[in-house]
């Protein structure tokens, strides 16, 4: 049975003053939740895992460097997640792809920092727009999860989110049946290359422009597990109800 998750990415919006959204979601949630993991940015990370302290609510990093420590100017550590009392990161965002330039090694290389680190790494894959136009997508994720999940991936230390680029802030959904097929090749792929038993257990999310008027649709497809959701995560009032839908 895989977990379902609900993971929340605040990218670079939050001040100390967003804490209370975290106190606001805390307490609305179900008796059972599932997963909720927020990533707030960096300058909040030990304040949010304060805040969640006792609650279900676990906290993650939204990058961290592929080295521990050293010269690295503006950057940080997976060693520095987890001491604010973090447990994931998300890596290989298309954000930083994009405006980082990060490559599939480069995550794969943060990947096993956050493990060595003690994280769980949620892994980002997606297509672009154009890459979908010239039906390329399965081509891409499959490049892209073959080059950035290492050869020692398991389904304790690692989440896959799929989110499609031009789905990303756009209010525009792939239709259930693309997501249905993404999913599925992915979960082919992880088995192909992981063996059935890891490649079963890891946790597929689905992200780009999920609100609680599409979650449960998207949340009944069979290998979508959850969810990575931007903006309607900044708000409590917005993601409680993404939370319930799983
Ligand atoms: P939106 O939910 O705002 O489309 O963002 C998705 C995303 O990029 C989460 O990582």
């Amino acid at each position: 049975m895989r977990p379902k998750i609900a993971a929340g990415n605040w990218k670079m919006n939050g001040t100390a003053a967003s804490l209370a959204e975290l106190h606001s979601l805390a307490t609305g949630l179900p008796e059972n939740p599932p997963q909720v993991v927020i990533c707030p940015p960096s300058t909040l990370l030990f304040r949010a895992t304060d805040a969640t302290h006792g609650s279900p609510i676990q906290i993650g990093a939204q990058d961290c460097h592929t080295e521990g420590a050293g010269a690295y100017t503006g950057d940080i550590s997976a060693t520095m997640v987890a001491d604010s009392g973090a447990t994931h990161v998300i890596l290989g965002h298309s954000e930083r792809r994009d405006a980082h330039r990060e490559t599939d090694a480069d995550v794969q290389a943060k990947t096993c920092a956050a493990w060595a680190a003690g994280l769980t790494a949620i892994v980002c894959i997606g297509e672009s727009e154009a890459e979908r136009d010239a039906d390329q997508t399965l081509d891409v994720i499959g490049g892209q999860l073959d080059g950035s999940l290492p050869d020692a991936v398991d389904a304790e230390n690692t989440v896959i989110a799929y989110e499609p680029i031009w789905a990303i802030g756009t209010g525009k959904v792939p239709s259930i049946a693309q997501i249905k097929e993404v999913h599925d090749f992915i979960r082919t792929r992880l088995i192909d290359r992981f063996g059935a038993e890891i490649g079963n257990a890891l946790p597929l999310l689905y992200g780009g422009s999920v609100k609680a008027a599409n979650a449960v649709e998207i949340f009944a497809v069979e290998n979508v597990d959850g969810a990575l959701v931007g903006g309607a995560s900044l708000k409590a009032e917005d993601f409680a109800p993404i939370v319930a839908a799983l």
